[in-house]
């Protein structure tokens, strides 16, 4: 059987040599080894490192229970593939939230683990990997380990935010925050340019758990960077409307399937998506967001997960897919940075069709190939296939290592192994805790 898997991206495909459904009692040491191994969640993300070609990919599907939930204490132990979406249908109602959340529920324990994920509260609550208190890890050598900060503390900073490459995860043990309500009481903000944008979300910082930049790229040069700042906060009871004896609300909270009257469809997507159309939506979007006065309640899926709403949106870059092109520079470098990029791409005509920036604080992850650093940290959706844009792009690589930043390989389909030795420090460290039979697409393209 020929088997085909994609990434997010789309932009690179993978013809995998076997592919297994793996559950928590998995025995490499009985299995045929069609080695490399590599699990794979929900296949969120957007390049090569989830992908593993002429390997074995582990799906992780069938790990998909509960192991324990602690109501009072806020403690729940899920197995590897149990999405953040089916976390919150069952925490939500209990006054808890996921720590730490993507921009998409539909990723697996495993994934955000293993990619050591950020949110749009990096500046108060760290990555992921802060929040998890245990895992088990399963090596080739049949070996299973639980792993904690007190207990096999190597191979627990190895595999927060080690990209699937140091064995698989079973299950995961994870802290979760208290909220007051299952709304979030948002504001938002026109800004006329990068510095204003990144001194916005900093001066946010004080008062707002979540904050995030929309930047519209395709705005001309005096207003290069202009955009939206959004920040949020659980709501409580009382600024929803409930008194503390109501029931929770929205407990019926319900995030397991995208649910949407449309979607996109594949065959026109590659029409539909061009620099003329890129420009009309970023100009459309800033003018709907226009600056709000007052402060105002959304619902969880409308705040963290808004493209979640649209099951494929992926597949609006039509056949040759998309670059999501993530990097992170220190905050002093990062005005400089994020424009001389934006002008790079500009001068490619390569528009960005959703552009995110954020701040990240200084609270350090314990993984030790964790992508977050403190500083400021830009992404763009860019249609793969425009010319000139892998050269632009690794122009912009060396820039970014040059001060110091990372480019995000959760992210990544292309960037030299050269310039990715260079941005993570800890390489060599991390080199000799990997599992001899695991390996990714990613990995062998990176790491050679
Ligand atoms: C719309 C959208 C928004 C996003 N927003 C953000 C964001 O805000 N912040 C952010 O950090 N990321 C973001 N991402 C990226 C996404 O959160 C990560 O790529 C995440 O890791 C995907 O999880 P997954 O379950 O799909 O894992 P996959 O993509 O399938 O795999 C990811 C990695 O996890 C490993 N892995 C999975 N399960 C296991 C396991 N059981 N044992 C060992 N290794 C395992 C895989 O080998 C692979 O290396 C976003 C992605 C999308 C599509």
């Amino acid at each position: 059987m020929k088997w085909n898997i994609e990434s997010w991206g789309r932009y690179t495909t993978s013809t995998p040599a076997d592919v297994q459904l793996v559950n928590a009692n998995w025995n490499p040491v009985t299995t045929e080894p069609k080695a490399p191994y590599l699990a794979h969640g929900l296949g969120r993300s957007y390049g090569d490192s989830c992908l593993n070609n002429g390997g074995t990919i582990l799906l992780t599907s069938q790990m998909n229970s509960i192991v324990n939930f602690d109501a009072k204490k806020g403690i729940i132990r899920a197995q590897s593939g149990v999405s953040i979406a089916d976390i919150l249908s069952l925490v939500v109602q209990h006054g808890w939230f996921v720590p730490v959340t993507p921009g998409t529920k539909f990723v697996t324990l495993g994934g955000a683990l293993a990619n050591d994920v950020h949110g749009k509260n990096h500046h108060i609550a760290g990555s992921f990997g802060c929040h998890v208190r245990s895992f088990e890890l399963i090596r080739s050598s049949g070996e299973r380990l639980v792993c904690s900060p007190g207990s096999n503390s190597s191979l627990f900073s190895a595999t927060i935010g080690g990209m699937g490459l140091t064995g698989l995860i079973t299950w995961i043990e994870i802290q979760l925050i208290a909220i007051g309500s299952a709304k979030i009481l948002m504001d938002r903000k026109q800004v006329s340019s990068i510095n204003e944008m990144i001194s916005a979300l900093i001066h946010a910082d004080e008062k707002a758990q979540y904050t995030v930049g929309w930047i519209d790229t395709t705005s001309g040069d005096n207003k290069l960077g202009r955009g939206v700042m959004f920040k949020g906060i659980h709501a409580t009871k009382a600024e929803v409307g409930e008194d503390e004896n109501t029931q929770f609300m929205d407990s019926q909270y319900s995030a397991n399937q995208a649910n949407s009257i449309f979607s996109v469809v594949p065959k026109f997507g590659q029409y539909f998506l061009n620099a003329k159309t890129i420009f009309m939506f970023n100009s459309a979007y800033f003018q709907y967001n226009s600056t709000s006065d007052k402060s105002y309640l959304a619902s969880i899926d409308s705040f963290f997960y808004p493209l979640d709403k649209i099951p494929k949106w992926n597949r609006i870059y039509g056949a040759t897919g998309m670059l999501q092109y993530q990097f992170v520079v220190p905050m002093h470098d990062g005005k400089f940075i994020v424009q001389s990029v934006l002008k790079k791409l500009r001068s490619i005509r390569a528009s960005s069709f959703l552009s995110v920036l954020k701040v990240f604080g200084d609270i350090g992850s314990p993984g030790m190939m964790s992508f977050p650093m403190p500083g400021v940290t830009l992404s763009l959706d860019i249609p793969a296939g425009i010319a000139g844009l892998l050269p632009t792009l690794d122009f912009c690589d060396e820039m970014i290592a040059e001060v110091g930043g990372r480019i995000y390989a959760a992210k990544d389909s292309r960037m030299r192994g050269s310039v990715y030795r260079k941005m993570y420090p800890r390489l060599e460290e991390f080199c000799t805790l990997i599992d001899p039979q695991f390996s990714s697409s990613f990995w062998r393209r990176v790491a050679r």
